[in-house]
């Protein structure tokens, strides 16, 4: 009986703080706090360079001790006296993909990062921590940050042009995306906004997206340019621009990324947002995308639309990319560890994943369908409207995803994880999309 009385209270006293912590430890505005996160595929080490107050929080005021998605790291802030969690978010980053590359056994670098919580209202600890490919801790720091410190600087409006570009609700109800122009110069300000609009009207058109758009506000900041286009060192080409991006990251002619978090930061300001799609002028194939980081994309190729809706699966959804090519030794998914990743299993706990959603009776490993034994890609546009659907939506366990062709497993044949001529997300992908669009926007 007593026993069933104090579980009552904690009940009833877990529910009444779940709407008042917002309030009684977080101010409405936003810590902006710089890190730079080093080291090699050994070790790696994470500094603490400066905080900032900038504008309000636009991000979650619910499930503030939860994480939707584990990520490659967190951040969290922690009640100093009880070391309660008062807010924490998953993330992952540039660093971690570089130390798959073989660069990364001979070489340490040194990544900029910016991470975003609510702005206490008392004295916390931030605690940062990465996690390894077997979801160990490889780093962690812990500080102090007491609201008062005078050497938090408060950002002021940086005078660049914001315009609305879909406008749903108020900042607590609504995810709150920004788009960063970059590669734009001075006259190229009203194509900036016309690919704006055009990027939110790709992202918008896809499901689930297009179902939960009232859930979502985006707007455009204009961040001028000296050059027009971007850096393209596999050509030789440098070109001054806003955020800094250049394609063959890791000597890959395709992935366009920046290392230049902090001012891509400052470009923002105190424009509020939780996430960030840093718009490329250029009609060179490629983009990135990583989970509650960033998402950049060129501007111009035709596969623009495609592209950028996968781009965000990554970043808004920590969705994996479920194609292969190969067997690599410094695989992100070992296969003793699962991964957190929602539409990739090991089968360590596959439980956890879709398994809810197999058909009775469906072998694992998954047969292919006969169609699979040709180039699906070069093919799709041949096929019919029910092999199509008979691909992208047919449920099993298909060995081969996130790179690698053996001991990995992806949900479906064709998703928009995995090829571009596939428009759709599988039903793995789809429903894990509804779900983080629920915990980000449902009291
Ligand atoms: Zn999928």
């Amino acid at each position: 009986m007593r026993k069933l009385f104090l579980l009552a209270a904690a009940l009833l006293a877990s529910l009444s703080l779940a709407g008042q912590d917002f309030q009684e430890h977080f101010t409405g505005r936003t810590l902006r706090l710089d890190y730079v996160f080093c080291g090699d595929v050994h070790h790696q080490s994470i500094y603490f360079a400066r905080a900032y107050r900038t504008g309000a929080w636009a991000g979650r005021r619910q499930h503030l001790a939860e994480v939707a998605l584990q990520g490659n790291g967190q951040v969290r802030v922690l009640d100093p006296e009880s070391g309660d969690i008062l807010y924490v978010n998953g993330f992952s980053t540039l660093f971690q993909e570089w130390q798959a590359t073989e660069e990364a056994a001979h070489v340490q670098k040194a990544f900029e990062n910016c991470l975003q919580v609510p702005f206490p209202s008392h004295p916390v600890d931030v605690e940062v921590i990465l996690l390894d490919t077997h979801a160990k801790v490889s780093s962690r720091l812990k500080h102090r940050i007491d609201p008062k410190d005078i050497l938090i600087r408060a950002s002021a409006d940086n005078g660049l042009q914001v315009a609305p570009v879909l406008e749903s609700g108020s900042l607590q109800e609504a995810i709150d995306i920004v788009i960063v122009a970059e590669g734009y110069a001075l006259p190229d300000r009203g194509k900036f906004f016309h690919d704006a609009r055009r990027a939110v009207d790709a992202l918008f058109s896809h499901e689930p997206f297009k179902s939960y758009k009232k859930r979502f506000n985006v707007r455009a900041v204009f961040a001028p340019s000296a050059d027009s286009g971007v850096s393209i060192p596999g050509q030789g080409e440098w070109k001054e621009t806003a955020v800094r991006s250049h394609f063959d990251t890791f000597y890959s002619d395709r992935y366009l990324t920046t290392s230049s978090m902090w001012t891509l930061y400052d470009l923002i300001g105190t424009v509020p947002f939780e996430h960030v799609i840093v718009l490329a002028n250029t009609a060179k194939y490629g983009g990135g995308g990583i989970f509650n980081s960033v998402t950049i994309m060129n501007s111009d190729h035709p596969t623009f639309v495609p592209v950028l809706v996968h781009e965000f699966g990554h970043a808004f959804g920590g969705l994996a990319d479920e194609y292969a090519y190969g067997d690599n030794p410094e695989t992100m998914y070992p296969t003793d560890t699962e991964p957190w990743e929602p539409n990739l299993t090991t089968l360590v706990d596959f439980d956890a994943k879709w398994a809810d959603l197999l058909p009775e009776g469906t072998p694992i490993p998954t047969p292919l369908d006969k169609l699979e034994e040709q180039d699906v890609r070069r093919i799709w546009h041949t096929l019919s409207a029910d092999e199509k659907a008979s691909l992208n939506s047919r449920v099993g366990v298909f060995e081969g995803g996130g790179y690698q062709t053996k001991g990995v497993y992806r949900p479906v044949q064709e998703c928009r994880m995995r090829i571009n001529e596939c428009e759709e997300f599988c039903p793995v992908c789809y429903r894990h999309l509804v779900r983080m669009i629920g915990f980000y926007t449902s009291d």
